[in-house]
């Protein structure tokens, strides 16, 4: 299990201290645990600030670094930073619970679309999913409809972790062809979405998500695009 994403400890959480590990010049910050989720996935990433004991940094970009680290950039860095430093990291809230609650809404499109995710992205008002499938969905209030019911259904969320071997036995897990889960640590972690008896997905998933499906909120479909011969690009936004 990764421990040094603490987004992923408590998706919930609004600020915490690390301490400063690495300063690439020109770049950004990487601290010993980032509260801050780094642009991957999908999701865009978090924004906020610094605070060290005398001054405060605004975050204007997260990147994910090779070694899957949170690179933080904030609006410039200053000649006296010390490793070790320890600082407060406070994130934009209300940003982050919006990603949220789309990514979650995202994973339940994808329950009631049955088809291989090729592509999405996700925002703070609108998101989207590419779907692999041949035949245009010519009723989207039905898809509407059953999304609406699946976030009203009193599902949860909960990670897990398998290890790399368990999920090559069962590759039916992926759904997002275009992103492969996140490799090398050994370890893929895994969101489910359940009731107490069903469990509604299993995907690997690096994202944040919310705790109960209700909290999502009524999602409107939006624009259904064609996008290339077996591609339909289907739009969601907050009511
Ligand atoms: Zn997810």
């Amino acid at each position: 299990m990764i421990t040094h994403n603490l987004f992923w400890e408590d998706p919930y959480k609004k600020q915490a201290s690390s301490c400063l590990e690495t300063i690439i010049e020109e770049e950004g910050l990487i601290f010993e645990k980032s509260l801050f989720y780094p642009t991957s996935g999908g999701q865009p990433c978090d924004l906020g600030m610094i605070e060290f004991e005398n001054f405060s940094l605004k975050v204007v970009n997260v990147k994910k670094t090779a070694t899957g680290k949170a690179l933080i950039v904030p609006d410039f860095i200053p000649d006296n930073l010390k490793l070790g430093e320890p600082a407060k990291q406070i994130i934009d809230w209300d940003l982050r619970y919006k990603h949220m609650r789309m990514h979650t809404a995202l994973h339940l499109l994808s329950v009631v679309i049955p088809f291989p995710v090729t592509g999405g992205q996700i925002g703070s008002t609108k998101s989207r999913l590419d779907f692999n499938m041949p035949d245009a969905i010519t009723d989207k209030q039905i898809i509407e409809d059953k999304l609406n019911s699946l976030i009203a259904n009193d599902l949860f969320t909960e990670q897990l972790w398998i290890t790399e071997e368990e999920l090559e036995k069962k590759p039916e897990l992926v759904k997002t062809m275009s992103v492969s889960p996140p490799k090398g640590s050994g370890d893929i972690r895994l969101i489910c979405i359940r009731s107490e008896i069903d469990q509604v997905d299993l995907q690997p998933c690096g994202g944040t998500h919310i705790k109960n499906a209700s909290e999502i909120g009524k999602i409107v479909i939006g624009k259904i695009e064609k996008k290339g011969k077996n591609n339909r690009r289907v739009n969601i936004h907050f009511d």
